[in-house]
């Protein structure tokens, strides 16, 4: 693949996945996190000391539209990052300052993301229960799977593809898919831990806001 700039709207006018034009929209809130890193806009607590006339006082985010696609289903944020956004926001995947920053907005992420990282311990649950609903052996393909330990069905696979940015070699088995960037891949691996640039956690917890307060409704 290559890894010349693609150009796309700021705003999505079409659905990213078929084209379509029949969208609806919700409103929604761009995850804190997100605003954040990519971004560099922190939530703020607007208040008299603002001076703004015809401004309510209150919590502002940064706002987004949820766009449910009519044709095909697909449901996405309208916000379409560029190039460096998107390095802005998964450079150093995962590492100690990704790490510090998201777990400031969203509580417990860094210890959910050392379990997930040691391994998880009911894959056979989750296996048992797809299993009704599958012909074995399956080609799997785990997107966002990490180096694979999670994923499930490794041993009953005739395929086993996992596609992640996190630069991390994939576990014995494990597959990555051809169409993966090349210069996102290298420059995650490349990463060293730095220290955590993320501010002083807030006495009051941040809940991750990342799709509409209420579904697209019908037209
Ligand atoms: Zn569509």
């Amino acid at each position: 693949m290559s890894d010349k700039p693609v150009a796309r709207p700021r705003i999505a006018d079409a659905c990213i996945c078929c084209g379509g034009q029949s969208l609806e929209k919700s409103p929604a809130i761009l995850m804190p996190f997100v605003a954040h890193r990519v971004f560099g806009w922190a939530p703020v607590e607007i208040d008299d000391s603002w001076g703004l006339r015809t401004i309510l006082n209150g919590n502002a985010y940064s706002i987004c539209n949820s766009v449910s696609c009519l044709d095909c289903g697909m449901l996405f944020l309208d916000i379409r990052f560029s190039d460096p956004e998107m390095e802005a926001l998964y450079s150093g995947y995962r590492q100690a300052e990704y790490t510090a920053l998201r777990d400031h907005y969203e509580p417990g992420y860094a210890e959910r993301n050392d379990t997930l990282n040691q391994g998880i311990g009911f894959i056979p649950e989750i296996e048992a229960f797809l299993t009704p609903f599958l012909p074995l052996p399956v080609r799997v393909l785990d997107w966002g799977g990490d180096t694979g330990i999670n994923t499930p069905f490794k041993s009953a696979s005739t395929l086993f593809h996992v596609y992640d940015i996190s630069g991390k070699p994939g576990i014995a088995g494990a597959v990555r898919p051809r169409c993966m960037r090349a210069s996102t891949i290298k420059a995650n691996a490349a990463s060293s831990s730095r220290p955590s640039a993320a501010p002083s956690r807030s006495a009051q917890p941040w809940r991750c806001c990342s799709s509409s307060a209420s579904p697209p409704r019908a037209a």
